[in-house]
């Protein structure tokens, strides 16, 4: 089953939206396997960010993802990376749709509440980055039967 990574970023978590995230994946029907709180040495946000590193906006990116604790997750599910991805939204939230994480509580590109692994080989890497394999909890949901 495909897995992505998704992470709170330290707005998100200073403005108490850890459980309304959680809760909306958990509805859609993906599964949690794997979560950490912690703030992110600097060693791991070069890593995690390093296709943006030469970018103009990296220092204001490193200084704001590590900020503050971040929350970090595995989700499993069918299509979790697309289905994921459309349920974050835009990454400009001002050009987010409403109904999206980041259309209903963010409004500057600098604070977007959340990441979400772009593709599938995006979400192997970092889930890589960030956990180690036995990180990763196997268990079934119960309500697996309506779903699939
Ligand atoms: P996404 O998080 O939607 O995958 P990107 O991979 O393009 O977006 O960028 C990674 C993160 O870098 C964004 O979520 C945002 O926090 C930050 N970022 C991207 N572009 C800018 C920008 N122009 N100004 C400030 N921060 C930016
Ligand atoms: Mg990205």
């Amino acid at each position: 089953m495909e897995r992505t990574f998704l992470m709170v970023k330290p707005d998100g978590v200073q403005r108490g939206l850890i459980g309304e995230i959680v809760t909306r994946f958990e509805r859609r029907g993906f599964k949690l396997v794997a979560s950490r709180f912690e703030k992110l040495p600097e060693s791991r946000v070069m890593e995690h960010y390093a296709e943006h590193v030469q970018k103009p906006f990296f220092p204001g990116l490193k200084a704001y993802i590590t900020s503050g604790p971040c929350f970090l997750m595995v989700w499993e599910g069918k299509d979790i990376v697309k289905i994921s991805r459309d349920m974050i939204g835009a990454t400009n939230p001002a050009g987010a749709v409403p109904g999206t994480i980041r259309g209903d509580f963010a409004l500057e590109i600098g604070m977007n509440v959340i990441h979400g692994s772009d593709c599938v080989e995006t979400a192997d890497r970092e889930i890589a980055i960030h956990f180690r394999p036995e990180e990763l909890v196997s268990y079934s949901r119960i309500d697996e039967k309506y779903l699939y």
